[in-house]
C-alpha cells in the first residue's frame, strides 16, 4: 500500500501535527544545541514566565535549581550514556517560585537535544502534605497520645498509624496492619464485648460511637487506658462501612481523675464519720438541756437554755443532714413505711416551726383535704421532707406567711400524698432555679449568711421523695414568693389502732431496767421514764444487765446495742433463755442505728421493737404503748 512505503519520510500532515502539537502541549518542549538552549514552545514560558527573549541562547542549567545539581549531572550522564534519561527536579520559575518537573530528555540529529518537561508540582505537593500529616499524627501521638486508626471490612484489616500495642512508650513510630481478631485479643478481656457491640453499631450504620477502655501495653505488659472515636467513613458494597477511627491514650488522665474521684469519695466518708461521731456527743447534750427545762430556773437561765436548745437542733440538723447525704449517695438508706395519720404529721411540723414563725411575724396554716385518712409512709423520712420544705418556707420568708396544703392524688392505680408549701417569701431568681436542688446549692452567696443552712435540704428532699416513689418541684417568682409541691407514693391503710395519748399512764408503778454504757444517755433514759411514772434500774452493760434481770423481775427493759463487755443483742438472747417469767419481759432497743435491716436483727434476736436515739418522750410512750399492746395481744392468744 502507498502509504506504507512512505511511512519513513515524514508526510506533510505529519511536520503538520508535530508543529500543533510542539505550540499546543501543555508539556515544555526545550531545544538545546551547542549547550545552550536554541528553541522552546509556547507551554515554558507559560508556565516559567521566562520569554523567549530571556531564555534562548543561555544554559538549560541557569532555570534549573542549584539544590538539584547532583541530578542534572546524573542526567547528562545518562544522555552520553545512553542517550537519553529522565529525572525529577526543580525548575526556577520566573516570580522566584519553583516547580517541581519530571524530566526525559533525548540525544536529537547532530549536537541537538530534545528535553520534554512535565509539570508534576501538585504530586510533590500532595506527596508533602501526607508526610506532613504523618509528622503532625506522630507529634500528636506523642505530645498527646493520639493514634489514627481506620478500618476496612472488606479486608477486615486495620491500619494503625502509629503502633497501638505501643501506646504510651515515647519515640515509637510506624504504622501496622492487624486483623479484628488481633485488635479484639489486645483490648481488655472485661471490655472486649463492649467496644465490640459499639464498632458493630457503626460498621452497620456510620454512626458514630466514643468507648473508654483497656488495651494491652506490650512496653511493660499493663493496661493503657484509651479513649476512642470513630465514625463510619465510606459505605461498602457490602453493606458495611469503612470506618475512621481516632484513639487517645487518657492513662494519665484516668489515673487522675480515679485519684481525685477516690480523695472526694474519702472525704466524703471522713465527714460523715466525723459527724456521726459529733452526733453522739452532741445527743447528750441537747438530751440534757432537756432534762433542764424541768429544773428550777431563773428567768434569765430559762431564755439562756432556749437558746442553747436552738443551737444544739441546728447543730444536729446539720449533722444529720450531713450524714443522710453520705447514706443516701452511698445507697445505704432504707424505708419503713407504717400507717401514719398524715394530717397529724403535718400539723406537728407545723407546730415545731410555728414559734421560729411567730417570731418573725408569719403566718403558718395547715389545710388538709378532708376524709384523707391514714396512709402506708415511711413517717421519719417524710417528716424530714416537710421539715426541710416548710422550714425553708419560714426561713425564706420575711413579711407575710406559709401555706401547706395536704391531698391525695390517684393516677393509675397508684394513691399518692401531694403537699403544697406556698411562701409570700423572697422568691428565686431565674437564674438560679435551673440547678436549685444539686447539693450544696444556695440561691445566693448572701442567702447563706442572712439565712443560714447547708444548702444540702433541697438535695436531700428531692432523693428522698425520690425514693419513695415520687418527685419534688416548685414554681418561683423573685421578690414574691415560692410554692414547693412534693408528692410521694403512700396507699391508703386502716388507721393505726393504739393511741399514744392513752398509753401515758401505763408507767405508773412499772419497774423499768435500762441497759446503757454511756452515762449521759443513762441519765437522760432514767429521767425521761421517772417523769413518766416508772421506777428506773440501771446497768452499766450487757453482762451486768444479764445479771439484774435474773436478780428480779422487770416490766420492761430498754437495751443499748453497742456496748463493752456484752452488747444488746447477745445480752437479749442471754435473757430470752432464763427461766419464765424473766424470759417474757419486753425488750426494747435503743439505738441510734435504726435502718431496716438493723432493726430486723434486733427483733430476730428477740426484741420487741426499737426507740431510736435520740430518746424523746413522745417516741418513748409511743414505742411503749405499742410494745405493751402486741404483748397484750400475744398473751390473749
Ligand atoms: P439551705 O440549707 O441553704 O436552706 P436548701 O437545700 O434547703 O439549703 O435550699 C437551697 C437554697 O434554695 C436556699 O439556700 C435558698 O437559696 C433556696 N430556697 C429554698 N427554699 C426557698 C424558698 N421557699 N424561698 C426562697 N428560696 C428558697
Amino acid at each position: 500500500m502507498a502509504g506504507t512505503t512512505r511511512a519513513n519520510a515524514p508526510s506533510e500532515l505529519d511536520i503538520e501535527a508535530a508543529r500543533w502539537f510542539f505550540q499546543n502541549t501543555v508539556d515544555i518542549f526545550v531545544l538545546i544545541r551547542g549547550g545552550t538552549i536554541s528553541r522552546i514552545n509556547p507551554a515554558w514560558t507559560e508556565l516559567s514566565g521566562w520569554s523567549v527573549a530571556e531564555t534562548v541562547g543561555r544554559p538549560i542549567e541557569a532555570f534549573i535549581h542549584p539544590g538539584d545539581d547532583q541530578i542534572v549531572r546524573g542526567l547528562i550522564a545518562d544522555l552520553a550514556a545512553h542517550g537519553q534519561g529522565r529525572a525529577e527536579h526543580r525548575l526556577l520559575r520566573k516570580d522566584g517560585d519553583v516547580m517541581w518537573m519530571r524530566s526525559r530528555v533525548k540525544q536529537g540529529a547532530g549536537d541537538a537535544t530534545i528535553v520534554v518537561l512535565e509539570d508534576v508540582t501538585d504530586d510533590h505537593r500532595r506527596a508533602a502534605d501526607s508526610a506532613n500529616a504523618a509528622r503532625t499524627n506522630d507529634l500528636l501521638r506523642e505530645a498527646a497520645g493520639v493514634y489514627i486508626w481506620r478500618f476496612d471490612p472488606d479486608t477486615g484489616l486495620y491500619d494503625i498509624d502509629p503502633d497501638l500495642s505501643k501506646a504510651g512508650a515515647p519515640g515509637t513510630s510506624g504504622s501496622r496492619t492487624i486483623d479484628a481478631d488481633q485488635m479484639n485479643s489486645e483490648i481488655h478481656p472485661d471490655d472486649q464485648r463492649r467496644v465490640g457491640e459499639a464498632f458493630y453499631r457503626t460498621l452497620a450504620t456510620g454512626e458514630p460511637e466514643v468507648v473508654e477502655y483497656r488495651h494491652f501495653r506490650a512496653d511493660d505488659g499493663g493496661w493503657a487506658r484509651l479513649r476512642a472515636a470513630w465514625r463510619g467513613l465510606q459505605k461498602r458494597q457490602s453493606g458495611a462501612w469503612a470506618v475512621l477511627g481516632l484513639t487517645q491514650d487518657i492513662s494519665e488522665v484516668a489515673e487522675a481523675r480515679d485519684a481525685a474521684l477516690d480523695a472526694a469519695e474519702a472525704k466524703a466518708q471522713f465527714l460523715a464519720n466525723m459527724s456521726h461521731e459529733i452526733r453522739t456527743p452532741m445527743n447528750g447534750v441537747l438530751g440534757v438541756l432537756h432534762l433542764l427545762k424541768s429544773e428550777k430556773l431563773s428567768a434569765d437561765g430559762r431564755q439562756l437554755l432556749e437558746e442553747a436548745v436552738g443551737c444544739g437542733q441546728m447543730l444536729a440538723e446539720l449533722l444529720n443532714d450531713v450524714i443522710d447525704f453520705s447514706k443516701i449517695e452511698a445507697g445505704r438508706l432504707e424505708f419503713a413505711p407504717e400507717p401514719v395519720d398524715p394530717a397529724a404529721l403535718m400539723d406537728s411540723v407545723a407546730n415545731l416551726l410555728r414559734p421560729q414563725a411567730a417570731a418573725q411575724g408569719l403566718w403558718l396554716n395547715t389545710h388538709v383535704q378532708p376524709d384523707l385518712g391514714w396512709a402506708s409512709v415511711d413517717p421519719v423520712r417524710l417528716r424530714q421532707i416537710l421539715f426541710n420544705i416548710i422550714g425553708n418556707a419560714v426561713k425564706f420568708t420575711l413579711t407575710g406567711g406559709v401555706d401547706a396544703w395536704l391531698s391525695r392524688v390517684e393516677q393509675d392505680g397508684v394513691s399518692r400524698l401531694r403537699i403544697e408549701i406556698c411562701d409570700t417569701g423572697v422568691g428565686i431568681a431565674p437564674d438560679h432555679q435551673t440547678d436549685l436542688f444539686q447539693r450544696f446549692h444556695q440561691a445566693d452567696g448572701s442567702t447563706t449568711r442572712r439565712f443560714g443552712g447547708s444548702g444540702l435540704g433541697l438535695a436531700i428532699s428531692r432523693r428522698l421523695a425520690e425514693l419513695m416513689g415520687g418527685e419534688i418541684g416548685f414554681k418561683s417568682s423573685f421578690g414574691e414568693g415560692s410554692t414547693f409541691w412534693i408528692e410521694v407514693i403512700a396507699p391508703r391503710v386502716e388507721a393505726a389502732s393504739a393511741d399514744a395519748s392513752e398509753a401515758e399512764g401505763l408507767l405508773e408503778g412499772l419497774r423499768v431496767l435500762v441497759v446503757e454504757d454511756n452515762p449521759t444517755n443513762r441519765l437522760i433514759a432514767t429521767r425521761m421514764l421517772e417523769q413518766l411514772g416508772a421506777s428506773v434500774e440501771t446497768a452499766d452493760d450487757g453482762q451486768q444487765g444479764v445479771a439484774a434481770a435474773s436478780r428480779s423481775a422487770f416490766d420492761l427493759i430498754f437495751m443499748d446495742i453497742q456496748m463493752p463487755v456484752m452488747d444488746g443483742i447477745e445480752a437479749t438472747r442471754r435473757i430470752r433463755a432464763l427461766p419464765t417469767p424473766v424470759c417474757d419481759t419486753p425488750i426494747l432497743a435503743m439505738t441510734a442505728n435504726a435502718m431496716s435491716h438493723q432493726a430486723d436483727s434486733y427483733l430476730i434476736a428477740g426484741m420487741n421493737g426499737i426507740v431510736p436515739k435520740p430518746l424523746s418522750p413522745s417516741t418513748l410512750i409511743n414505742q411503749i404503748a405499742a410494745t405493751v399492746a402486741q404483748s397484750a395481744q400475744e398473751a390473749a392468744a
